[in-house]
Order: structure tokens, then sequence, then C-alpha cells
């Protein structure tokens, strides 16, 4: 299947100092570190791990928010830049986010129309204002916000209803890749749940693809037709939902399905020792290593590769055959 998202050999360094003032000896914070993915059209990727382990960086990248330090991103061929010219601006317009935090996305001063309605007066000024008017009116419908809400400002609106006025927003020039950054993680329980079944029912409608990016397995997998898990900038596991959360191959996304409750069936957890290490000190070897139930002498020393196989893929020095595991 051709890719409408392709990213190739992705990372982002920041030259940071260790803590010393003026006289910290420089380092680097390694953000993203080597990323390759593909999202063909109407598919969604879904990237999963913990807080810090590059997940945003990534969302950054591939809108050309921050430019990469290695490797690209091409959106429909062509290369995605964070010089914001013109052939930056007309790619945007087909790429739009969907942020964690509503109130923090939307302008206060202005009203939910308004909001709405401003891609549409930016990129097509030459529409006249009724129509205009008629787009939002079905982009609020689509959202499930009622006219009434047309007048309100932000502060007037529940969370989700705020999440509902962004993703209308985002909707509005009709993009071809939705990059979702933890839609609903600041969204009360009761309210996830809708705006991740709104956010499903568009892309089925629409046929949007989208990059979902969430700490959480659960929402990962509702939204998702492939899920790559990361870890310290890596993606350390990468398949279809049902192989990686019923057979994990890597041991890091094997602690992460542990930690998820199934319903009538006790399963033993299991508890990975310790934070994840600061990106400015990634240890040498398998990232992972220092707080992995299985390491060995070897992992100390070689970075393991993402080996792919049969759609599946694994970053881990004891699994040489993902196909083979997955079969099992
Ligand atoms: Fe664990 Fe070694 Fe595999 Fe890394 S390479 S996940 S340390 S077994």
């Amino acid at each position: 299947m051709t890719a409408l998202l392709s990213v190739r050999g992705l990372k982002r360094h920041y030259p940071v100092r260790r803590p010393g003032g003026l006289f910290g000896r420089p380092a680097t914070l390694k953000a993203v570190d080597g990323l390759d993915f593909d999202i063909p059209a109407g598919r969604t990727l879904g990237l999963v791990g913990e807080s810090g382990c590059g997940k945003s960086t990534t969302a950054r990248l591939v809108l050309g928010l921050v430019p990469p330090s290695a490797g690209e991103v091409r959106f429909d061929g062509g290369l995605v830049t964070a010089k914001h010219d013109a052939a930056w601006r007309r790619q945007r317009r087909r790429m739009q986010m969907v942020y964690q935090d509503p109130l923090g996305a939307l302008d206060r001063r202005m009203p939910v129309a308004e909001q709405i309605g401003e891609p549409i007066a930016i990129h097509e000024p030459g529409l006249p204002a009724a129509e205009r008017a008629e787009r939002v009116a079905e982009l609020m419908a689509q959202v499930g916000l009622g006219a009434s809400m047309a007048q309100r400002y932000p502060h007037e609106l529940s969370g989700g209803q705020r999440q509902r006025v962004v993703i209308a927003r985002a909707l509005a020039l009709d993009p071809a890749l939705l990059v979702c950054d933890e839609p609903v993680s600041a969204l009360d329980v009761s309210i996830q749940a809708q705006v991740l079944n709104l956010l499903d029912d568009l892309r089925a409608r629409t046929g949007f693809a989208a990059l979902f990016i969430s700490h959480d397995l659960k929402v990962v997998r509702q939204m998702s037709d492939r899920v790559a898990v990361m870890y310290l900038g890596r993606i350390v596991e990468e398949g279809a939902p049902e192989e990686v959360f019923h057979a994990p191959l890597h041991p890091y996304t094997q602690a992460l399905v542990s930690a998820i409750p199934v319903p009538g069936r006790r399963r033993e957890r299991i508890v990975l020792e310790g934070d994840p290490p600061n990106p400015v000190d990634v240890p040498a070897g398998c990232p992972f290593h220092p707080r992995c139930p299985v390491a060995t002498a070897r992992c100390t020393r070689e970075v393991p590769r993402l080996e792919r196989d049969a759609g599946r893929a694994v970053a881990c020095h004891l699994v040489t055959a993902p196909a083979a595991h997955a079969a099992e």
C-alpha cells in the first residue's frame, strides 16, 4: 500500500548543558532517535509510550513545526520541511492537528463559529460568507455541537465541547492526515469515550488518515490499524493491534500490556524497575537494558535493530524471528 506519510531515519537531537550553569558539560538530548514508519491513506497508526519518550516531538516533526536533525518526512510524496513557505502552507492545509489541551488550542476571544470558520477564511478567502457559514454549520453538526453553541466562547464550554470545536476546526479544510496528540488525556474519563467514538466515526465517514499519539494503550488499541511502541525516542515494536496486545514480543511492550486489566482474568503483572532514563543519558547498548527483566550481557553493548518481518517489527536481541513468534 502506498504511504501517504512516510518517515525515514527521523531524528531530533537538542544540544543541552548538564547541570553546572555556564560550566556544565555540553550534552545531547535525543528526543527522537531514528524513526521509520509509514501511514497509508485512510489508515491510523497509533504511537504509544510513556511520557517523555518522544511522541509529541514526533508529531511536531511530522507537521514541519520543528526541523529534523536527520532523516526526512514525506507527505503525499513531497518533502515536509520546517521552512514555512507557500509549499509548506499547501501541505499543512492537508495535515491538521488535534491538541491535548483544547483551551490552549483555541482563541479565548473568538466565538465557536468564528474559530471553526477561520481556517476556511484564511485558505479560501474568495468563498462568500454565507457559504462559509453553511460549512461551519455542517462541521458543527458533524462533531455534535448544537447550533446554539455558535456564539459561545471557549470558557463557556465544557472540556469535551472544546475538544469538539478543535476537531471541527481541524476538519474544516478536509485534511488527508490528522495528527492527534493525546486528544483525550485532558478530559474527564466519562467524556473520553465520547470524543474517541466521535473521532472514530469521523474517520470512517471522511476517510482521513491519522497519527494517533497516546500514553494509554487501551486508547491506542481502539483507534489504530497499526500500533508502534516507543521507548526513549525509538520504536521498539510495531504491528497490528491484536498482535501487539495479545502476543507482545518486546519485553517493554510485554510490561505495558501486562498492566492492562482483563475482565474476568487474572494475569501476572510485569513491574519494571525505575523510570525511563533521561534522554540526555541514553544507556549504551539496548536503551531498555537497565529496566529489562531478561537483559543479557550483549544488551549492554549492542543496540538492537528494528527487524521487520511479515508485517511485524521488533527491536530486541532475544527476538530474532517476529513472524515465527507471531504464529505461535
Ligand atoms: Fe531486553 Fe536485551 Fe531485548 Fe533490550 S535487547 S529488550 S535489554 S532482551
